[in-house]
C-alpha cells in the first residue's frame, strides 16, 4: 500500500509552464527554513522557502522538470558497495524513456534508453529570442554547446531534456501509477498523514499509524515499511518513532529506539537569485502579451502544443567548473580532467516586461521576497523585461539539520537549512556573479542593453562604494534554495547498503534523504533511481 499525504495532483500540475505557480500553492508542504543571520535575508522573515511537493508523485509534481543526473563522479564518490555509477547506472536507464534519442549525438547512444517508464522530450518551444541569445552570449565565453550533458561530457550549455511528454509533466504519478503492474498490484490511500511507525518491543517494524480525515488509524504490513517522504518527510517520521538522535529524542520526550544521526548533514544546493534588465524587443509586451495568451492557452487546450508547453527559459541548462574559467582573460578552457566536474550550474526564466505589477501576488507566493526588495523588481520591470538567472552551488560546503519543532506529528519540523554557514559558499557565489557580470558584457547581451540589477538592500555597502563586498551582502540577501536537499538518513550512517534502517528490523527508506552526498545537477533523476534500485533490493530477497 502507498500512503500518501496529499491527493492527485492537479491539472495545473501538468502545464509544463505552470510550474512558477504551483510553489506555496496546496500541492506544495509550504516549509520555510529555520532564520540562520547570515542566509536568505531579503526573503520574508529571513526564511528560504523550502518548497516540497504534497501529492501523488511527490515533488515532481511540482518540481522544474529539468533532466540532469549528475557526474559519474559524484556516485563513486560515495564509495560505498552497491552504490557507485556502475552499479547504479542500469537503474537510471531502467526508467528513462528518452523520446528524442535521434536528436542526440551517436557518441550518447550507449548512455540512453528509449523505453522506460518515465518518458521524457524537450519542452515545446518558448518562443522566446533570449533562448540563442544566451546560448550565443556564453559561445562568446568559450562555453561549449553539449547536446547532453548526461552523456559522456556534463560540461557545457544545452537545450536541456525535461520530464515531459506530449506536452504534458511526466511526474512519477503519471509515470508509474499509470503502469498496469502497479495499478493491479498496488493500493494508494491518499490525504493519509504518516505520523509514525509502530515498532514493537523487540525493535520490528510492524505498521504505520496515519491520520485520514481527521481519524487515526493504524496500518499493519505483512512483510516491511518502506519510508519515502524525502529529505524533510522521512527524517520526521523516524524521529516521531523513537529512531534519531537520542540528546533530541529526550529532549522531546521521546523514547530512544535506535540512536541515529537522522536529520544531520542535510546538504542542499543553494544560489542568489540575480535579476538582469534587458529590452524588450522582439517580445510583445506584457499587457498585449497577456490578451495575446488567449490563442496560446486554446492551443494548449486543443493540442498540448505551444508556449505553455514550454518551460519558458529554463530549457537551457549550463554547467561549468569556475576554476577552469580564466576571469582575466574571460574565456573557458576546460580542457583538463578536473574541469570535468562542474561546481556551478545556471538556470533561467523570463519575465515579460510589467508582469511582475500583474501577478504579484503570485510572485510573492512562489518566490518569497519581501517587498522591499519585491517593489525594487516590480520598478525595474516596469520597462524591461528580467532575466532571473539561478547559479547554484553545485557542492556546497554547508551543512543544515532536520529536526521535530514539536512533539505533535502533524506540525511541520525545524529545518535549519544554514545556507552560507561556511564562507566558502559565499565566495562561490561571488565568482558565479562574476562570471554573469562578464555574460552581460558579451556583444550579444550589450546589444540587447542587458544589465544586472543592482538592488538597494539593507546593511549592505553601495555597489560603487565596493563590488565585491556589495556581491558578498547580496548574496547573504538574495539566497534561494535549489529544492535538492539530500543526506538526512544517509547510507552508512543510517540505513545500511540496502537501505535497511540501523536497530529496527523490517524499515527501509528510498528517497533522496539516503543520499551522502548532493550530486552535480538536479535531484529528481537520483531519487527515481533509488526507487528503482530498491525494488531489487526486495525482489532478490523474495528470490534468493
Ligand atoms: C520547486 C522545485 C523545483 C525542482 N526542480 C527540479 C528539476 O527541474 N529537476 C530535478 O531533477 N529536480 C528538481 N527538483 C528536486 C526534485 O524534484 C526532488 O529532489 C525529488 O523529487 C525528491 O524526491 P523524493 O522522493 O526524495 O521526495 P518527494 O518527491 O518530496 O516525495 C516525498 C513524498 O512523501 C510525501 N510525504 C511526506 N511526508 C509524509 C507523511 N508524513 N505522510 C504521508 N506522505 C508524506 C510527500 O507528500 C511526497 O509525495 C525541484 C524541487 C522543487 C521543490
Amino acid at each position: 500500500m502507498l500512503i500518501e499525504a496529499g491527493g492527485d495532483p492537479s491539472f495545473l500540475s501538468t502545464i509544463p509552464m505552470a510550474s512558477l505557480g504551483l510553489l506555496g500553492s496546496s500541492l506544495d508542504w509550504q516549509y520555510k527554513t529555520i532564520p540562520n543571520n547570515i542566509s536568505c535575508l531579503s526573503s520574508i522573515g529571513e526564511q528560504c522557502r523550502f518548497s516540497r511537493g504534497k501529492s501523488l508523485g511527490g515533488t515532481t509534481a511540482i518540481n522544474h522538470m529539468l533532466y540532469i543526473r549528475g557526474n559519474r563522479y559524484d556516485y563513486d564518490r560515495m564509495n560505498i558497495s552497491g552504490w557507485t555509477w556502475k552499479d547504479l547506472e542500469p537503474y537510471f536507464l531502467r526508467y528513462e524513456g528518452l523520446q528524442i534519442l535521434d536528436q542526440y549525438p551517436a557518441s550518447s547512444r550507449k548512455y540512453h534508453n528509449s523505453n522506460g517508464t518515465m518518458k521524457l522530450e524537450y519542452f515545446d518551444d518558448p518562443r522566446n529570442p533570449w533562448h540563442m541569445r544566451t546560448v550565443e552570449g556564453l559561445k562568446q565565453l568559450n562555453i561549449p554547446y553539449n547536446k547532453d550533458l548526461n552523456g559522456e561530457y556534463q560540461i557545457g550549455v544545452t537545450k536541456v531534456a525535461g520530464y515531459v511528454y506530449k506536452g504534458e509533466r511526466m511526474s512519477t504519478a503519471r509515470g508509474y501509477l499509470a503502469r498496469n503492474d502497479v495499478k493491479k498490484n498496488l493500493k494508494v490511500a491518499k490525504n493519509a498523514f504518516c505520523t509514525e511507525v509502530v515498532i514493537d518491543d523487540d525493535n520490528i517494524a510492524r505498521g504505520v499509524t496515519v491520520v485520514q480525515n481527521l481519524q487515526k488509524v493504524t496500518i499493519y504490513a505483512r512483510i516491511e515499511i518502506i519510508l519515502s517522504a524525502g529529505a524533510i518527510g522521512t527524517p520526521q517520521i523516524l524521529m516521531q518513532s523513537g529512531v534519531g538522535p537520542a540528546d533530541h529524542l529526550q529532549e522531546m520526550g521521546i523514547s530512544v529506539r535506535s540512536n541515529l544521526p537522522v536529520g544531520n548533514d542535510m546538504s542542499d544546493h543553494q544560489l542568489p537569485v540575480v535579476i538582469v534588465k534587458v529590452d524588450h524587443g522582439g517580445i510583445v509586451d506584457s499587457l498585449v502579451g497577456l490578451t495575446s495568451k488567449a490563442p496560446q492557452v486554446l492551443q494548449y487546450l486543443a493540442s498540448r502544443s505551444g508556449p505553455l508547453a514550454s518551460n519558458s527559459l529554463q530549457d537551457i541548462v549550463t554547467l561549468i567548473n569556475t576554476n577552469c574559467y580564466d576571469f582575466d582573460l574571460r574565456q573557458y578552457s576546460g580542457n583538463s580532467s578536473r574541469c570535468e566536474l562542474a561546481d556551478m550550474q545556471i538556470i533561467q526564466s523570463y519575465i515579460d516586461k510589467g508582469l511582475v505589477a500583474l501577478a504579484k501576488p503570485l510572485v510573492k507566493q512562489a518566490i518569497g521576497f519581501n517587498d522591499q526588495v519585491l517593489d525594487q523588481i516590480e520598478k525595474a520591470n516596469e520597462n524591461h523585461g528580467l532575466i532571473v538567472f539561478s547559479p547554484m552551488v553545485l557542492q556546497p560546503y554547508s551543512r543544515g539539520t532536520v529536526r521535530l519543532a514539536s512533539i505533535d506529528p502533524l506540525q511541520p519540523p525545524a529545518i535549519f537549512a544554514n545556507y552560507l554557514g561556511d564562507e566558502r559558499d559565499v565566495e562561490q557565489m561571488v565568482k558565479s556573479i562574476t562570471f554573469l557580470e562578464h555574460l552581460m558584457k558579451t556583444q550579444i547581451f550589450k546589444k540587447h542593453k542587458a544589465s544586472i540589477l543592482h538592488l538597494n538592500l539593507p546593511g549592505c555597502p553601495a555597489y560603487k562604494c565596493g563590488r565585491v563586498e556589495y556581491w558578498r551582502c547580496y548574496a547573504r540577501h538574495m539566497t534561494y534554495s535549489g529544492y535538492h536537499a539530500v543526506g538526512t538518513c544517509a547510507l552508512t550512517r543510517v540505513v545500511d547498503e540496502q537501505l535497511r534502517v540501523y536497530g529496527v528490523k523490517n524499515l527501509r527508506v528510498a528517497d533522496l534523504s539516503v543520499l551522502k552526498n548532493i550530486i552535480r545537477g538536479n535531484t529528481a533523476s537520483v531519487s527515481i533511481a533509488i526507487g528503482e534500485r530498491i525494488v531489487d533490493f526486495l525482489t532478490e530477497e523474495d528470490n534468493p
